[in-house]
C-alpha cells in the first residue's frame, strides 16, 4: 500500500493535500508533515495544503491559498478525515485522483486509493511510516520541519502518549522524530500552554460537571458562559480530555454552544461511543468521537443515551 502511495505521488507534478474541518494537531501534522516530506524529496513538484486556518494552530503551520483551477490534473490527498462531509476543501473531487490516508474507522470509504489503519495512534504516525518506506525504497530523507509536524500530530492524538492507542510502534516512531532538530519545549508550549481564562473555565468544569453512579459525566458550556470566561469555542479543545482524570469516570460528553449548533464531544474509557455519535450525524473513534445537536433538549437525549451505554 505504502509503495503504491509513493508511486502515485511520484507520478503527479501537482499535489493538493486536504484534511478535516476544525483541524487539530494531527490534522495539521499529517497534512503539513506530508507536504513537507513531498516538497523536500521532490522540490520541483507543486504541493499545496488547503483548508481554513485554525488560529490556535498558528505555531504549527498556515494553509496555502488553493483555487478551484489548482485542482486540474492534481493528485488530491486527504489525511485524517473519515468521511467526505468533513473534508475541508469543497473542490476535493475536482482533481485527477483522490487518495484517502486515515486512522478513523472507514465509515465512508471514499477515494481511488485508500490507506486506512485504525490501529495507528494518529494519521501523523501513518505518514511517518510512509516516510520509512520512502527512505528504505526510494531514498527519501526527512527534514526538521516535517519531523516537528509529525511529532506534534502524534503527541496530540495520543494525549501526550497516554491514550491506549499509543503502541510500541508509536514510541519507536516518536523516538526517531525527536532525533531531528526542533524545539520540543516551544512545541509543547504551543500545544498546551493555557491562558488564565481557560484555566478558570477548567476550574468551573471540575466544580460543575455532573456524574451518575456509573461514571457517566457531562458538562454544558453555553455561549454566555464562554463569554463570561472570555474563552473561544476553539480554545475549549484543550478542556475536552480533563474529565478523564476524575476517579471512577467511565465516559463523558462536553457540549459547547456555537452560533448555529451545539457541538458534542464524547470521550470514553470503555464503552464504544462512535456509534452513538453516528446516531446524531457524527462519528469518530471508539473512545473519542463527536457530533452536533441543535437544541438543549437534544443534548439531554444524548446524555440519556450515554448513560445507557455506561450501565
Ligand atoms: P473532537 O472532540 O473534535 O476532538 O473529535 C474526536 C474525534 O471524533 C476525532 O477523531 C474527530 O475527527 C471525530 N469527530 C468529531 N466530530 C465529528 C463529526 N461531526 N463527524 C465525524 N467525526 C467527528
Amino acid at each position: 500500500m505504502k509503495r503504491q502511495i509513493i508511486d502515485t505521488i511520484e507520478k503527479y507534478e501537482k499535489i493538493i493535500i486536504l484534511r478535516h474541518v476544525r483541524p487539530d494537531p494531527d490534522a495539521y501534522g499529517s497534512q503539513f508533515g506530508l507536504k513537507e516530506l513531498i516538497q523536500h524529496n521532490y522540490p520541483t513538484k507543486k504541493v499545496l495544503a488547503g483548508g481554513m486556518h485554525e488560529e490556535t494552530l498558528n505555531f504549527l503551520a498556515t494553509p496555502d491559498r488553493v483555487e478551484k483551477s489548482d485542482y486540474e490534473g492534481a493528485l488530491v490527498i486527504v489525511t485524517d478525515t473519515g468521511n467526505t462531509g468533513r473534508i475541508d476543501g469543497e473542490y476535493y473531487q475536482e482533481g485527477a485522483l483522490l487518495m484517502k490516508i486515515d486512522h478513523h474507522p472507514d465509515a465512508d470509504p471514499y477515494g481511488d486509493i485508500k490507506w486506512v489503519d485504525t490501529t495507528s495512534s494518529s494519521t501523523s504516525e501513518m505518514i511517518a511510516r510512509l516516510f520509512k518506506e520512502g527512505r528504505q525504497s526510494y531514498g527519501w530523507t526527512m527534514n526538521d520541519s516535517a519531523a516537528r509536524l509529525l511529532f506534534a500530530g502524534i503527541v496530540g492524538d495520543t494525549g501526550r502518549f497516554m491514550f491506549p492507542s499509543t503502541t510500541e510502534k508509536t514510541f519507536h516512531i516518536a523516538s526517531e522524530l525527536i532525533g531531528y532538530h526542533f524545539d520540543r519545549t516551544a512545541l509543547f508550549a504551543g500545544m498546551y500552554e493555557v491562558s488564565r481564562e481557560l484555566l478558570q473555565l477548567k476550574g468551573y468544569i471540575y466544580q460543575n460537571f455532573e456524574m451518575d453512579e456509573n461514571g457517566c459525566a457531562f458538562i454544558k458550556l453555553n455561549q454566555s458562559l464562554l463569554n463570561q470566561f472570555q474563552v473561544t469555542v476553539s480554545e475549549t479543545s484543550q478542556l475536552v480530555g480533563i474529565l478523564g482524570d476524575v476517579k471512577g469516570i467511565c465516559a463523558w460528553v462536553i457540549f459547547i454552544e456555537e452560533d448555529d449548533q451545539i457541538r458534542v464531544r464524547f470521550r470514553s474509557k470503555g464503552p464504544v461511543i462512535n456509534e452513538l455519535a453516528a446516531r446524531y450525524g457524527g462519528g469518530g473513534h471508539p473512545l473519542a468521537a463527536g457530533a452536533s445537536v441543535h437544541s438543549w433538549d437534544e443534548a439531554d437525549e444524548v446524555i440519556r443515551d450515554l448513560q445507557g451505554l455506561c450501565k
